[in-house]
Parts: C-alpha cells; sequence; structure tokens
C-alpha cells in the first residue's frame, strides 16, 4: 500500500466568460494545488503562453493523441478539441498533489463516470449576470464580436449542466467566490448549497 495520501480531483465549469480560468489560476497559488494543462487545437490568445495555459497542437496531432489512449477525458468544445492529459494527472494525484481541471461539462461527465479510485469535487460557476457575463467575454476576446457570438450561443446549453455539480457558486466579486470555493474545497464534500436560491439565479440568467 502507499505511504503517502493521494491528492483529489476539483473540477471548475461553467458557461464561458463566467471566470473560471481565472479562478483556477488563483487557486494553484496554493500549496499543493496544481493545475491540469490541457491540450487544445484553439488558436492561443495573445496573452496565452504555450505550455503554461495549454498545450497547443493541432488537431492531427490531437486525434494521434486520442488514439494513443493518452486522455484521461476529451471533448469538442466551440468547434475546437479539448483534452487533459492522463499520464501527467495521474502522476500528480499518486504524489499527493490536488489537481484542479478547467473543463467543460462533456469532460466532467467522463471522470465523474470513470469512477477513479481519488476524491473528486466538482463545482460549476455562475455570472452574476447575462449583461455581465457578456461584458466580461467582450473584454476577453478583444472586441472579436464572431468569438463572442459563438459562445454566448451556447450559454443556454453550458448553463443547463449545473445540476451536475456537487456545488454551485456565483462569481460576482472574484476574491468573495474565490473564499467560497476554498472553503468548499476545504469542507470535503460537507458544505451544501442553497438548491433553490441557484434555481433562482439560473431563471434569471435564462430570461
Ligand atoms: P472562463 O474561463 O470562465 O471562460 P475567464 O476566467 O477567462 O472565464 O474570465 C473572463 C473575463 O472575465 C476575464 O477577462 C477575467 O479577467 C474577467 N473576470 C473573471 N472573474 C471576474 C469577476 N469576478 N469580476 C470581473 N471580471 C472577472
Ligand atoms: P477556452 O477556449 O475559453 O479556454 O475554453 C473553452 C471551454 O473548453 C471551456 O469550457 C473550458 O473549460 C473547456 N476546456 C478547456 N480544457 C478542456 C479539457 O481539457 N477538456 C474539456 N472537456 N474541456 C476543456
Amino acid at each position: 500500500m502507499s505511504s503517502f495520501k493521494k491528492g483529489g480531483m476539483f473540477i471548475l465549469s461553467s458557461p464561458s466568460g463566467a471566470g473560471k480560468t481565472t479562478l483556477v489560476k488563483k487557486i494553484s497559488k496554493n500549496k499543493n494545488f496544481l493545475i491540469s494543462v490541457s491540450h487544445t487545437t484553439r488558436l492561443p490568445r495573445p496573452n496565452e503562453v504555450n505550455g503554461k495555459d495549454y498545450h497547443f497542437i493541432t488537431k492531427n496531432n490531437f486525434k494521434k493523441l486520442i488514439k494513443k489512449e493518452k486522455f484521461l477525458e476529451h471533448a469538442k468544445v466551440f468547434n475546437n478539441y479539448y483534452g487533459s492529459s492522463k499520464e501527467i494527472i495521474i502522476e500528480k494525484l499518486e504524489k499527493g498533489k490536488n489537481v484542479i481541471f478547467d473543463i467543460d461539462w462533456q469532460g466532467t461527465r467522463q471522470i465523474k463516470n470513470k469512477r477513479l479510485n481519488y476524491n473528486l469535487l466538482t463545482i460549476f460557476i455562475l455570472p452574476p449576470s447575462k449583461k455581465e457575463l457578456l461584458k466580461r467575454l467582450i473584454k476577453r476576446e478583444k472586441k472579436n464580436i464572431k468569438t463572442v457570438q459563438k459562445r454566448m450561443k451556447y450559454f443556454k446549453k453550458d448553463l443547463l449542466k449545473w445540476r451536475e455539480y456537487d456545488y454551485v457558486i456565483i462569481n460576482d466579486d472574484l476574491q468573495r467566490c474565490y473564499k467560497k470555493i476554498m472553503k468548499v474545497i476545504k469542507s470535503k464534500n460537507n458544505i451544501i448549497f442553497d438548491r433553490s436560491f441557484i434555481t433562482k439565479h439560473v431563471k434569471k440568467l435564462l430570461n
């Protein structure tokens, strides 16, 4: 038997632009929390660094990695492929590190279905309003309206997956949201969220 404790898996998902990448980066500043750096076929944004934000690869190379079963999960999101690298993740978890994932609901489903022998906590992040989400997307995409529109097109479909997650948090004030996430992570699944409040908030977002 292993002499050290295994790490846990923490997944953050949300409609695009709600702030999960920002939150995942903040969480990774804590000792023992490492980000799972995904592979993707999408083009890098101007501020993104290969190997740090993503491993940016071609569609051909992505397909080769799928064939070699290198991914713990992978999915097509907004017409690009994204995947989490199995070997690296398992190695970190076995060393007792906590791994944080910024992945969509399709990848989350795949990881849940695998029923791996590591603790798993899934968190869904909601924007405070649709208007604020749009503002955040426009800011991040540097007014690239086509990309913003494509992501907003999936907003409803993505939003409706909130029920599949262990915990749901609204990212209004960044610091407040981050603190809530850390509280949930440290509680080891012992905190429950106000489901009726979240249901009402989701209804507002859908209007
Ligand atoms: P996601 O990964 O969910 O698509 P990002 O983390 O890329 O979203 O955030 C989208 C944009 O919103 C970024 O420009 C980020 O700096 C900004 N942002 C994230 N959280 C907040 C917040 N609480 N308040 C204001 N802006 C935020
Ligand atoms: P972005 O292009 O904004 O970085 O990410 C787009 C979407 O892809 C987000 O919902 C993000 O969580 C998701 N994503 C990023 N990496 C992965 C991954 O490895 N697997 C899956 N399934 N989704 C990912």
